[in-house]
């Protein structure tokens, strides 16, 4: 092995030299600085073998990220990048294994170490990965140190899982728990996070929702305790949220149960780690009556059932779940143009049945804040129904069946150029076999030659053929005459099918969902914005007039009420629901007006009705002014006739309200009534 002095040569000098620090996880970075500061050392190391201090370049924009693959390791590509365009002289890391703690990463900077005679520098020594043994000790350094990692993982998994498999795994709580110093799990023997705890529960007991607690408690102002860091640290007092609600609710700890491995994780494609929830079924561990609890066993599942049917009742399993009985059409593919989120489904109860309304609820759910938007679904239904039965049309089926037709004659093009390429590599093959054959076996150089140019030429035989398979058993799914037949047929069955009354609900959304991708609503000024995405990439656009909203329609009616108000001083009722009538004006559940609905309006709307008018103008009801002359009612309109008392109608069926007659009018008509009373006795009806 050479002397340190010896592998550092000028050349190197004239480089940079690369300082990488790295500290896996947040928590290593925050505690153990110690580390960190060895790392910055090696810039003196550096120094001491002849870099100037300028020269040094210190990466470390991964403090903090994990060393087990390069995803998201900014600083480490860097560092490949400069090591590869021959930038760095020396590249100096604590331990230098753990610049990359992926065997794969590893080999590939030592690889590109050694072609650019880039120098390595750890804290026992320099490197030099163009050199054989260099390059071994460095090669088995990362071995070790990733299965050192690997045998560090396996120890505390086991210990994990030990623990776990007896409940004795101190796992961070939940707030209203603490561990006593046994390491027990307690209640917090604070009160008043106590008293929290439990009152969330009774209040979620009550209402039977999670939006309906946080909703609740929120109004009555009270805040919920929460730790600063998870499970940790001084307890906040926050306003409840949606999320804690939920965290609350479906956690076992709060009915004593111990659990531990509820998600599943694995690392994807580009090394990100995902994680799943698995059914409560599924928990490895979980360990009832393992500590005091807010509540019962029963009473938890029974919780869980409950948020599992109001999830459902939501809409708030995008996608994935299926069409259901109900009538809206678009339950589970509609979105919210406000927020991107699913919208739920609620049905109104009208005279004609029940009415879907489109609602989107994800920040009122969350966060207790107002919905989104809510949208009569009616209309909606109707409108995409009758787009999705316009797109399954005779023309169009003969469209996508021509379209059919002219990929089968590219894809018999490209099946021909395919063989042509195998052809032409069995010629080549053919002929590097001749050539092999005819030359002398004793010219040993040329034979070899020939004999590895006539291999490669199989080989590409071999690929093409191979290609060519591949190539013609996907072409294989062309359409018989017979399935064309059925296709088109479907353009007749369709709108029959989909207008036919015994068609289910279920059935309708299913057929939707066969050729819509999903509906995206948006409520704008009067109207909504429709905008739907076919299965296959083709969009469409709606806008849709809005039916009156409530507020609307009670503002037409407060001025129907006006003008019910202005007519009575002229006439009656019925009067008065006639004139309405004829001015085309309806009700605000679109009926025509009658006497009795005027009546009634009337009554709500505390109008004075047209007798009780008339009375105040000083007017008297035909019964007491029959009284107050001393006859019988039956002779006022005689009396009427003969112009001695006026009238004014009021309806049809009360008749007559009269004006008060002076007393001289009565004097009058008592002595005549005298005079008529054995004569002619009037009898008209009043
Ligand atoms: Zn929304």
């Amino acid at each position: 092995m050479t002397t340190l002095e010896n592998k550092v040569t000028t050349q190197h000098l004239q480089r940079s030299a690369y300082l990488y620090v790295r500290q896996s996880t947040l928590r290593q970075v925050l505690e153990n600085t110690e580390s960190t500061q060895r790392q910055y050392a090696l810039k003196d190391k550096a120094m001491a073998l002849g870099w100037s201090e300028g020269q040094v370049v210190v990466i470390d924009c991964d403090l903090g990220q994990s060393g087990a693959s390069t995803t998201d390791r900014a600083g480490f590509q860097r560092l490949v990048a400069e090591v590869g365009m021959g930038r760095a002289g020396i590249v100096m890391g604590l331990e230098v294994s753990r610049l990359a703690r992926n065997s794969a990463d590893w080999h590939r900077l030592l690889e590109i170490c050694a072609l650019t005679q880039t120098l390595i520098l750890d804290e026992d020594g320099v490197y030099e990965p163009g050199h054989f043994n260099d390059r071994l000790l460095l090669g088995l350094k990362g071995t070790m140190s990733e299965a050192e990692l690997h045998f560090i993982r396996a120890r505390m998994r086991g210990g994990v899982l030990n623990k776990a498999k007896r409940g004795e795994l101190r796992l961070p709580l939940p707030v209203g728990f603490i561990y006593d110093d046994d390491q027990h799990v307690m209640l917090d023997p604070d009160r008043q996070v106590q008293q929290a705890v439990r009152h969330f529960f009774e209040t979620f007991q009550r209402t039977g929702a999670a939006t309906a607690t946080v909703r609740q408690i929120r109004r009555e102002g009270v805040l919920f305790p929460r730790h600063r860091v998870g499970g940790q640290g001084e307890l906040l007092w926050k306003p409840l949220t949606h999320g804690t609600a939920l965290h609350l609710l479906h956690n076992p700890r709060y009915a004593g149960a111990f659990y531990y491995g509820s998600t599943k994780c694995w690392k994807d494609i580009n090394g990100k780690v995902r994680r799943k929830m698995l059914p409560l079924e599924q928990w490895p561990f979980l360990i009832k009556d393992s500590h005091a609890g807010y509540l019962r066993w029963e009473d938890f599942l029974a919780n869980q059932e409950r948020l599992r049917d109001n999830a459902q009742a939501h809409g708030l399993h995008p996608g994935g779940h299926p069409a259901r009985e109900g009538s809206a059409l678009l339950q589970g593919i509609v979105l919210c143009g406000q927020c991107g989120q699913p919208m739920g489904i609620h049905y109104a109860r009208q005279k004609d049945g029940e009415v879907p309304i489109y609602i989107c609820q994800r920040a009122h759910y969350h966060r207790a804040e107002k919905t989104c938007q809510t949208i009569p679904g009616r209309m909606i239904d109707e409108a995409v129904g009758a787009l999705v039965v316009a797109s399954v049309t005779p023309q169009a089926l003969e469209m996508a069946l021509a379209v059919q037709n002219e990929l089968e004659v590219r894809l018999k093009e490209a099946d021909q150029l395919r063989r042509q390429q195998v052809e032409r590599a069995q010629y080549e093959a053919d002929q590097a076999r001749l050539r092999y054959m005819r030359v002398d076996p004793n010219n040993r150089l040329v034979a070899d030659n020939l004999e590895t140019l006539w291999n490669e030429k199989l080989k590409t035989l071999t690929n093409a053929q191979a290609e060519y398979e591949r190539g013609h058993l996907g072409d294989q799914q062309k359409l018989t005459a017979e399935q064309r037949q059925q296709i088109l047929k479907l353009a007749e069955d369709f709108p029959r099918l989909w207008h036919n009354p015994k068609t289910s609900h279920r059935d309708r959304k299913r057929m939707v969902r066969l050729l819509v991708e999903d509906v995206t609503l948006k409520r704008g000024e009067g109207r909504v914005g429709v905008h739907l995405r076919f299965k296959g990439g083709a969009i469409k656009e709606l806008h849709l007039p809005l039916p009156l909203p409530a507020w609307k329609l009670r503002k037409t009616k407060s001025e129907i009420v006006r003008l019910v108000n202005e007519l009575l001083g002229e006439c009656d009722e019925g009067e008065v629901a006639a004139r309405l009538n004829a001015l085309g004006l309806r009700s605000s559940c679109g009926h025509t007006f009658t006497r009795f609905r005027i009546v009634r309006l009337c009554e709500n709307h505390k109008l004075a009705k047209r007798s009780d008018r008339l009375r105040q103008r000083g007017l008297v009801s035909a019964r007491e002014t029959a009284s107050l002359l001393g006859i019988n009612i039956s002779s006022l309109p005689y009396w009427r006739r003969q112009g001695l008392i006026i009238g004014s109608r009021e309806n049809l069926q009360v008749g007559y309200f009269y004006q008060r007659p002076s007393q001289e009018i009565v004097d009058r008509i008592r002595g005549r009534t005298k005079v008529v009373s054995s004569g002619t006795q009037p009898s008209v009806a009043v």
